[in-house]
């Protein structure tokens, strides 16, 4: 595989940096470098950002489900982003089935195994609770140790039915007495059961998906104040994820949060097909700008799609652009522009600044976006 050569960047700081690849990893990196030897060289002339391969925490892209499906290349390469994860779109199963149809893809795709063994092949997968089971989700575990970095439980009413709180109960159960260390994921929407009840059960390090959701069983209280139990937990250490889907975020919920400084410690988009080709989720670079246009700093929306990623699910060689690193890097341009954002309240918010990726690199392979 030929050397790389990427020169004159900027990094989310807009300092500049340099980039040496070799063999899939990062040879170096440095603000310049010098007496390089590389085949390709890349000159970004000073107009382009370059940071670590974006990884979406949180995406539906089992192409064989009805509902909430995708193609993995679709959410991923096409788009910046270097790696995907899929969150619970599988259970015990099928997730050996979508290891297997993934393995082609350009795109790094990982999973998080619904706790409930068929996945989202129904929308209400925890309504049996007969369908939850540790031997089963360890043996997949066993099976594809590299490729389950997760595990995940939908807990809204929709899905859980009359069951309340205990399929979550049995998810931590699950998560604890696996032999290996993996985060839960847990999905929040309406009630029952309540989002108190839910946040209870988690713990450190657990996601909770959908943070800034605009409904009743939300982070907001009637006073649009942040319940006490959500900023207990927040400062406990869950992890807030915005997840943001068809139905989940609201720019209302999201700015409320930022006035009390509660910040989102990643950003997924929960895209499938649909939301990506109807809105109002789009792709990864449409949810940068809408953290953007309420507020956030380019230097502070970058590590939520790279580092803490890749630190919540063990990817322990991506999320940082250092040496020895795999080779996964998203080169973007931010422009000036007009673009009406959507949330899923259908509130509308107008940007300034756009969010154009150019190129995605995965282990090493250049792949550019949008035929420039
Ligand atoms: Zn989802």
């Amino acid at each position: 595989m030929a050397n790389l050569y990427i020169k004159n960047g900027l990094n989310e700081h807009s300092e500049p940096i340099e980039i040496l690849i070799k063999n899939g990893k990062i040879e170096r990196v440095g603000e310049r470098l010098v007496d390089v030897v590389a085949d390709k060289t890349i000159d970004l002339e000073k107009k382009s950002f370059v940071t670590a391969g974006w990884i979406d925490d949180h995406t539906h892209c089992y192409e064989k489900l009805d509902m909430y499906y995708d193609d993995p290349d679709e959410d991923g390469y096409k788009t910046g982003v270097t790696t995907v994860i899929d969150a619970g779109s599988t259970g015990a199963n099928s997730i050996g089935d979508f290891y297997d149809i993934t393995r082609n893809k350009k795109t790094n795709v990982y999973a998080m195994i619904n706790v409930s063994k068929n996945g989202l092949l129904s929308q209400n997968e925890l309504e049996d609770m007969s369908e939850i089971s540790l031997p089963e989700v360890q043996d997949a575990i066993d099976r594809y140790p590299d490729f389950i970095v997760g595990i995940k439980a939908r807990m809204s009413h929709s899905v859980v039915a009359d069951n309340g709180i205990n399929p979550l109960v049995e998810a931590k159960y699950i998560q604890m007495k696996l032999r290996k260390q993996l985060p839960l994921m847990v999905h929040v929407g309406s009630n029952p059961p309540e989002l108190s009840e839910v946040m209870t059960v988690m713990d450190r390090g657990d996601i909770l998906t959908h943070c800034f959701n605009g409904k009743q069983n939300g982070i907001l209280d009637e006073n649009n104040e942040i319940k006490n139990f959500v900023q207990d937990g927040y400062e406990h250490g869950i992890v807030f994820d915005i997840g943001h889907g068809t139905n989940s975020f609201t720019f209302h919920t999201a700015e409320v949060a930022k006035k009390y400084k509660l910040s989102p410690e990643t950003l997924s988009t929960d895209i499938s097909h649909s939301s990506r080709e109807n809105g109002p989720v789009y792709d990864m670079s449409t949810c940068i700008e809408k953290l953007l246009v309420i507020g956030y700093k380019l230097s502070e929306v970058i590590p939520m799609i790279t580092t803490r990623p890749a630190k919540n699910f063990h990817l322990d060689l991506k999320g940082k652009l250092e040496e020895d690193y795999d080779a996964d890097i998203t080169i973007f341009d931010i422009k000036k522009g007009r673009k009406e954002l959507t949330d899923s309240n259908d509130e509308v918010r107008i940007t300034d600044t756009l969010v154009l990726p150019r190129y995605s690199i995965i282990n090493g392979h250049v792949y550019t976006i949008g035929g420039i």
